[in-house]
């Protein structure tokens, strides 16, 4: 196709021993939601295969679509626009300041740094703070905001540089970053580059076993080239250079990670929290196809089940909508052959509505459509949120409406 490509060995150690474990519906890019003007646009459609490496254990996506064409969407997501996010960012500075103790007045970086509401909350407890960020126009208006951020990707110069520049870094932080770049190896290389010899790397990874066990198929999207495992991540940042010392998991958004690793050469003690991620992992065979081909064999099994009821629903003559346009949602509109179905969907982004969904063009309404075009089904593309949704919008099953929740079981309510 030319704008997508596929690399034949495993992004964390290299192997070719790479084995298709979770085959899915090749899908429309997560977030192209067009506007009117932009309808004629040519969308392809990219894999979603995930691979398990019998090397190490790193569950992948194999192809990899050009990231000038990922991120060309109108649409630009901003930490700073989601309270739960922006409290989480504060733990989390909390989190490794207490775990570190960074030198006050010492460098803390971020690479991805969006916003930068992240690095605000280490520039308030006193640490001079410095984003890299390609995206331009978010990167200004970091910098305006009083983040100073480079707006560049990092590259073993731009790492140089910033050493020569400001001086080695106490914390590197790579969040979103670090799970949507497929040269991680080189990625590590620049950051153990900028770290002082007792400075750490911290990252923020979706967990592969969290998206096993609440079936979270909206993790799935072109961005998230690989959904991480500890072990592997051992491995990585020990053919890197570091060690990893810290693991914490965190239920925000489905289930990730925050590890934070040392130069190899470092002091810091390994705590127990490594010793104890690897035990779950080898207890849960994290490393072995069959997990996943369990997990994606549970996935067929709501697909078929969804199938029929909505196959059901049509033939009674229901109006069926969606709820939700977010990113997660694309995997399941193509996966589970929804755009079949659903008349058009509703979302609460006023910068969702009035767009058309991708490849297949559903229109998205603001959700007062529930009301004015009372649809008798609605469909919860973004299920991991419905519980509040269906609380929120509760007038909808006053009015005879009822919701389908597609996932971890298909359920309607
Ligand atoms: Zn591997």
């Amino acid at each position: 196709m030319g704008d997508s490509y596929r690399r034949k060995t495993c992004r964390l150690c290299d192997s070719a021993d790479l084995e298709l474990v979770v085959p899915l519906t090749p899908c429309g890019l997560p977030d192209a939601y067009l506007p009117l003007h932009r309808l004629q646009e040519r969308q392809g459609v990219y894999p979603l295969d995930l691979y398990l490496c019998r090397g190490c254990g790193h569950v992948q996506m194999l192809d990899i679509v050009d990231p000038a064409i990922l991120f060309s969407g109108e649409y630009r997501y901003l930490t700073g626009s989601t309270p739960a996010v922006v409290r989480h960012f504060e733990e989390y500075a909390d989190r490794v300041i207490a775990r570190v103790r960074p030198a006050h007045g010492s460098w803390a970086i971020d690479v991805g740094s969006n916003d930068g509401t992240l690095l605000g909350f280490f520039k308030a407890r006193g640490h001079r703070v410095l984003g890299i960020d390609a995206a331009k126009e978010v990167a200004a208006q970091a910098t305006a905001a009083g983040i100073e951020t480079i707006p560049e990707f990092l590259t073993p110069q731009l790492a140089e540089r910033v050493r020569r520049e400001y001086g080695p870094a106490a914390v590197v932080t790579c969040n979103n970053a670090f799970a949507h770049a497929d040269d991680l190896a080189g990625m590590a290389d620049c950051i153990r580059d900028l770290l002082a010899e007792d400075g750490v790397f911290v990252f923020e990874v979706s967990y592969v076993l969290d998206i096993v066990d609440k079936m979270l198929l909206g993790t799935i999207f072109h961005e998230h080239l690989s959904h991480h495992s500890v072990k592997p991540m051992v491995l990585f940042l020990r053919r890197h250079g570091m060690e990893l010392i810290d693991v914490h998991r965190v239920s925000l958004q489905g289930g990730s990670f925050i590890g934070t690793a040392q130069l190899a050469s470092g002091r810091r003690p390994v705590d127990a929290s490594v010793g104890a991620a690897l035990a779950l992992e080898a207890e849960r065979r994290l490393d072995r196809p069959e997990v996943y081909r369990e997990f994606s064999a549970r996935l067929e099994q709501a697909k078929a089940a969804l199938l029929r009821i909505l196959e059901d629903l049509k033939g009674e003559g229901k109006k069926i909508a969606g709820f939700g346009a977010a990113r997660g949602g694309t995997t399941m509109l193509f996966h589970f052959e929804l755009n079949r179905f659903l008349e058009f969907i509703v979302d609460d982004n006023p910068a969702k509505q009035n767009t058309f969904s991708p490849v297949h063009h559903i229109p998205v309404l603001p959700t007062r459509a529930l009301f004015d075009r009372r649809p008798d089904y609605v469909f919860i593309l973004a299920w991991v949120h419905a519980r509040p949704i269906i609380e929120k919008y509760s007038a909808f099953r006053t009015q005879g409406g009822r919701f389908i929740v597609p996932l971890p079981q298909p359920e309607v309510v």
